[in-house]
């Protein structure tokens, strides 16, 4: 016996599963829909302790799901914020080179952004640097101006509420915590009631491995979780920032580097940084769990990343444990920033996909399984590109799902 029917139930209240709700709302409105979460409100974690960066697209390979989902999907969340009056500021960003070696990856990132289709950028010296962020130094700066701000948990609540307006549901404090798969049906248990469903959409986050798992499904990877951990700087010297100040990122490793975001509130964060947690849901050093502890140590892929990226490992906890080494790395970009200038902010937990052979999954992975669709690597630019994501997503369950 069940609670309810559905034609399709998506497991996780993040950002992207409310964008894929939301793209069914809209592409299949007869269809009953039903979006468990199991925290009390949607955004909780990752879609609600991020950065709030609606990235440009710069990045990421030419050819990748990230570099064209990104672009699109930079400009549909400025459209959705302007429709729906979310606040929001394409404030334009600078990414700065400060050794000499960045050099020619700055150069590399331009082609890479021109490749990806982005307008705009434009390579500048020092004095127009400081024209644009005053207090920041370095050789060589990328200017890329549609890089913007937002709220990522106030896009969530828009989504949920237009979710509810067009007759889906949205239930929290609804945990999947047991999945039964029949040749007709698939059955959710939750602590909120059992639901039948026609076709299940896993987008659980940090927990999507564990959820294809519990769908009887054997995922080839394993979610890392990689700790962001921000200082806040004191309002007083908030003007020493103008908008968003990045470095060179090391093109070894999935993440941009500590750099300054003027967020939509005006708050100016530093950080985050990239240190492996001890818990999925780590977001305090201490934090530790063991199931989670013992299944990364159990995954060969995890022995064989931290044989690659040991080197990374090491400074990003020595910065996390130290803030005069988290200081000096943001004194590359802004020499006048000091210890007294920064008060612990908040932190973030990214799911990252890890393979067995130890390679970080750096591409969106989405795994078509019978009537079930796992999302398993969507890390930043996940946000900004929820909306494309969606139709991305939404297209390969017409296909493989069947919805109609
Ligand atoms: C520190 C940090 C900074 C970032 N900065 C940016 C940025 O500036 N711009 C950008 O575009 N992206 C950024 N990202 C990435 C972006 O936040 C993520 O890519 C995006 O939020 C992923 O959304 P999601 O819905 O997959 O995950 P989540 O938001 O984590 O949602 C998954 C949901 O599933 C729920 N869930 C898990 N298990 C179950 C279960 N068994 N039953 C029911 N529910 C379950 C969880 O409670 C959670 O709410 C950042 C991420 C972090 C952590």
């Amino acid at each position: 016996m069940t609670d309810s029917h559905h034609n399709v139930i998506i497991i996780g209240g993040g950002v992207v599963g409310l964008a894929v709700a939301l793209e069914i709302t809209r592409r299949f409105p007869h269809l009953r829909l039903l979006v468990l979460e199991k925290e009390d409100r949607v955004a909780r974690h990752q879609s609600g302790h991020n950065s709030g960066v609606i990235h440009s697209g710069v990045y990421y390979k030419p050819g990748s799901l990230k570099a064209s989902l990104c672009l699109t999907g930079a400009a549909a969340m400025v459209e959705f914020c302007r429709e729906h009056a979310i606040p929001h500021n394409v404030c334009g960003k600078v990414i700065v080179a400060t050794y000499p070696e960045e050099l020619p990856r700055l150069e590399n990132l331009r082609q890479r952004g021109e490749a990806n289709g982005l307008t705009g950028l434009r390579l500048i010296g020092p004095e127009e640097l400081h024209e644009i962020e005053p207090h920041a130094t370095g050789l060589q700066a990328l200017v890329v101006p549609s890089t913007g701000v937002t709220d990522y948990a106030v896009v969530c609540d828009k989504y949920a509420e237009l979710i509810s307006a067009r007759g889906g549901t949205v239930l929290t404090s609804a945990a999947a915590t047991k999945i039964r798969r029949s040749s007709h049906e698939i059955v959710v248990e939750t602590p909120r009631g059992s639901f039948s469903t026609s076709s299940l959409i896993n987008c659980a986050g940090l927990f999507s491995d564990r959820v294809a798992r519990m769908a009887g499904d054997a995922p080839d990877v394993m979610i890392v979780p990689f700790r962001g951990e921000y200082y806040d700087l004191v309002p007083e010297r908030a003007a020493l920032v103008r908008a968003l100040i990045y470095p060179v990122p090391d093109p070894s490793f999935p993440f941009l580097g500590v750099h300054f975001t003027r967020r939509i509130t005006g708050r100016v964060d530093a950080g985050p940084n990239a240190v492996l947690a001890l818990a999925r849901e780590g977001y305090r050093h201490a934090d530790i769990s063991p199931r989670d502890l013992a299944a990364a140590l159990a995954f060969p892929g995890f022995w064989r990343m931290a044989r690659q990226h040991w080197r990374n490992g090491i400074d990003e906890w020595h910065r996390s444990l130290s803030k005069p080494a988290f200081v000096r790395a943001l004194q590359r970009l802004l020499p006048e920033i000091t210890a007294h200038d920064l008060v612990p902010g908040g932190s973030g937990v990214r799911a990252q996909a890890l393979k067995p052979d130890g390679a970080l999954v750096d591409d969106f992975q989405f795994v078509p399984s019978g009537k079930v669709l796992h999302v398993l690597n969507v890390p930043s630019p996940a946000a900004t590109a929820s909306l494309t994501i969606a139709k991305t997503i939404v297209d390969l369950a017409a296909n493989d799902l069947g919805l109609r």
